[in-house]
């Protein structure tokens, strides 16, 4: 009798010692805060989530840090927007992680673009000129309306990967989709002052969020994406800005300063600073408070005046 109450007790700790440990959940890599927030709302307690980027960076350029590669050996699936967003840095980490798992290709590497018609594919391909955006426009994060089908590409990723919890994540995913529903509800509200007006970004990277709320997106400071603006671009685009009576200027927070803020203060526009990524703000520390503290400052800046 003793020895079938410890055999059960022992069973019962061990069972207890390794449910509750890190070392036997999913262990997910992202490469943007806002796809570690979905997939955390969807896996819940079955995984552990770590992003690449913390939101700061520009995308295109993030740092290939050992750290990385490391945490990439390691992982069960990485989960990535796709659309060769991340091309500065996740091919380089993931030759570097040797993870077969997680190869590009393999099960495990889970592309969020999957259901994703991209906006701006262009005519011509060419790298050589610098071109960020080879797929289309890959910032698809700015829209929670596309975020939800970034959602459901993560989910049916962690099924295909792990069918076993396939009706968990189904659960988790409805009740993530219902939440982001009620917040589109309001979003769609609260914008309605933005509709109809002109925007100039530095980078090519509003055309999601202009596309949801109605916004113009008439220009770049860069001449294209990835590649830096000329003394006559600039020239050009301030003269169609005044011309067309833009009133917007988007710095978004990993360009530089300076040039956004002389090319609004010599036409009349409003300068806004928008993060483009969860984590981006204080304030936007998951997917939906990343929308908030856009759509908010956006509206701050077309009803502040001037
Ligand atoms: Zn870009």
């Amino acid at each position: 009798m003793t020895r079938i109450r410890l055999t059960v007790l022992a069973l019962a700790m061990s069972l207890a010692a390794s449910s509750a440990g890190a070392a036997d959940k999913i262990k997910v890599v992202t490469t943007i805060p806002d796809l570690a927030d979905m997939t955390r709302n969807i896996g819940g307690d079955l995984v552990d989530v770590t992003s690449i980027a913390t939101g700061v960076e520009d995308i295109h350029a993030v740092p290939m840090k050992p750290s990385f590669a490391v945490q990439l050996n390691k992982a069960d699936v990485v989960v990535l927007m796709g659309l060769e967003m991340e091309h500065a840095f996740l091919p380089g980490l993931l030759d570097a992680a040797r993870n077969p798992k997680i190869m590009r290709d393999a099960p495990g590497y889970i592309d969020a673009s999957a259901y994703i018609i991209p906006l701006d594919v262009p005519q011509r391909i060419d790298r050589a000129l610098g071109d960020q955006h080879p797929m289309g426009n890959p910032h698809v994060n700015l829209d929670p309306v596309r975020g939800k089908d970034l959602a459901r590409a993560i989910a049916d990723g962690l099924s295909r990967n792990y069918p076993e919890h396939a009706d968990q994540f189904k659960t988790n995913l409805d009740a993530y989709l219902a939440k982001l529903d009620a917040a589109i509800a309001r979003w769609e509200k609260e914008a309605a002052p933005l509709k109809g007006k002109k925007l100039v970004s530095y980078h090519p990277d509003m055309v999601y969020f202009a596309d949801r709320f109605g916004l113009k997106p008439v220009g770049t400071i860069e001449l294209r994406a990835g590649v830096d603006p000329t003394p006559s671009h600039v020239a050009e685009l301030e003269d169609m800005m005044r011309r067309d009576k833009v009133e917007i200027v988007v710095r978004e927070i990993s360009y530089p300063a300076g040039l956004a803020e002389s090319v609004a203060q010599s036409t009349g526009a409003k300068l806004v600073e928008l993060p483009v990524m969860t984590g981006g703000a204080p304030d936007a520390t998951d997917y939906i408070s990343f929308i908030d503290h856009n759509v908010r400052t956006m509206l701050g800046a077309v009803q502040g005046g001037t």
